[in-house]
């Protein structure tokens, strides 16, 4: 009997696996399964547009119901998977039933990374749960503490601060954005939140939360070698980085490193022999990949993005149907806060030269980065036709030089080398 195909994780990846497979012709049973209670969502707006109270529950959907009955998908929630078997090719559920399975595709994402022994009111942002949770208390709450100046700190914290609430991001880097940012944007966005009203302490140290009675009341922290200072919260938001869901592909025997490891095709590799396995694929947030886009020459990355989940678990469906291709999507972000819309593309790492273009007083500019003389990235705020541009500069090859790039008047189209 055949089993077909299980994908376990109900997110981005997980779904545009069971939707490349089927284009790429995949014929046989696809189970979809899903730790959480909620069909697939779009995560993104739980910490922009769901956080200020502009969309609702609905409209998050990532697919309709139509889709999982034209595409043939079973979609199985509430059902966290606890066990696998690689040579029985068998998941266990939570509950101890057994799922068989042909081809194994792994989509599980990565959960947030949390703090120990954590007064209430101490929060998590990852899933449209932790956004239930979030929205609820701060309807009553005057200060939030924000600990972790990431992506996602800074938009929980913009949002909030256009809620009422007095915010205050505590980072223990000098600087914002450190994993994700070049100095320069994150400089701008520093600026942009002490601005519009948010408290940011930088190089934090000694941090400690004070409770009464096991319910958050504040947080005690230093600025650097500064005096210690107390700050008043009703909530803490913990965002400070997530870790990827590798449990299974470990039991499995397959390569981890700090996410699980595959190849261009998205295979899952024998964690001995280092062998790809046709029937072990992975995409998302959990993976490791090639990638030609790695700052400082580093062979493989990982990314946590809507973008590598898509384009990655695009390959991922098209390698289980049999058909061959390699992932190699240029990486592009996007952020939203305040009036600020971010759009990064490409990685620059630590770029050795950028040069702006349009107004940055005016919040409309985009950051060309160069290495060694080439574009590596740009940075957009609220210049959505120079990403749009810059994506297609960077897939297609470019010849584009720092000072054509700061000047308003030079065409970017004509610094494409091919279609
Ligand atoms: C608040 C927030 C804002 C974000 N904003 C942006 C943004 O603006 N732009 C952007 O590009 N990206 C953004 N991201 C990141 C983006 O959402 C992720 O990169 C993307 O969701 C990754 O998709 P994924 O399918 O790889 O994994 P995930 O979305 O992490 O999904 C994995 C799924 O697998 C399930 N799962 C895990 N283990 C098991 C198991 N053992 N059994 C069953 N199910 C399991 C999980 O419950 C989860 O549902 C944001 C993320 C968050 C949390």
């Amino acid at each position: 009997m055949s089993h077909g195909l299980v994908i376990v994780g109900g997110s981005y990846a997980g779904v545009q696996i069971a939707a490349s497979a089927r284009d790429a012709g995949y014929a046989g049973r696809i189970r979809l399964v899903s730790a959480e209670k909620t069909a697939p969502y779009h995560r993104p707006p739980l910490s922009k547009a769901y956080l200020l109270g502009k969309t609702e529950r609905e409209s998050l959907s990532l697919r309709g119901a139509a889709f999982y009955e034209q595409e043939r998908v079973e979609l199985i929630l509430e059902t966290p998977i606890h066990g696998a078997d690689r040579a029985g090719r068998t998941l266990t559920t939570a509950k101890g039933e057994v799922l068989h399975f042909d081809q194994l595709a792994l989509a599980t994402g990565a959960r947030a990374r949390a703090l120990p022994a954590t007064p209430d009111n101490v929060l998590t942002l990852r899933d449209i749960a932790d956004a239930d949770a979030l929205r609820e208390a701060a309807r009553s709450a005057t200060s939030v503490v924000v600990i972790g100046g990431g992506y996602i700190g800074l938009e929980a914290a913009a949002s909030l601060t256009q809620l009422g609430k007095r915010v205050t991001v505590v980072e223990m880097q000098d600087r914002l954005l450190a994993r994700a940012a070049t100095p320069v944007l994150a400089g701008f966005v520093a600026d942009a939140h002490r601005a519009r009203g948010v408290a940011l302490i930088l190089n934090a140290r000694g941090f400690e939360f004070d409770h009464d009675h096991g319910v958050l009341t504040g947080v005690r922290v230093r600025e650097g070698e500064g005096p210690e200072r107390a700050i008043a919260a009703d909530i803490a938001i913990v965002g400070i980085g997530v870790v990827p869901n590798v449990e299974l592909a470990m039991m499995l025997g397959l390569k981890v490193e700090d996410g699980i490891v595959v190849d261009a095709r998205a295979r899952c590799l024998d964690s001995t022999t280092g062998e790809a396995l046709a029937d072990f694929v992975a995409a998302g947030d959990v993976t490791r990949h090639p990638s030609r886009w790695a700052p400082n020459a580093a062979p493989t990355l990982r990314l946590e993005s809507v973008q590598n989940a898509t384009d990655q678990a695009r390959v991922t469906g098209a390698t289980l149907a049999g058909t061959t291709g390699a992932y190699d999507a240029v990486p592009w972000f996007w952020s939203d806060q305040f009036d600020l819309k971010l759009q990064m593309v490409g990685l620059p790492g630590v770029p050795d030269r950028t040069v702006p273009r349009g107004d940055m007083a005016a919040n409309r500019f985009s950051l060309f980065h160069f290495r060694a003389g080439k574009l590596v990235g740009v940075d957009s705020v609220n210049r959505p036709a120079d990403h749009m541009l810059a994506r297609r500069l960077l897939a297609s090859g470019t010849t584009l030089t720092p000072e054509q790039a700061q000047d308003a008047t030079f065409d970017l189209k004509s610094a494409m080398v091919s279609a």
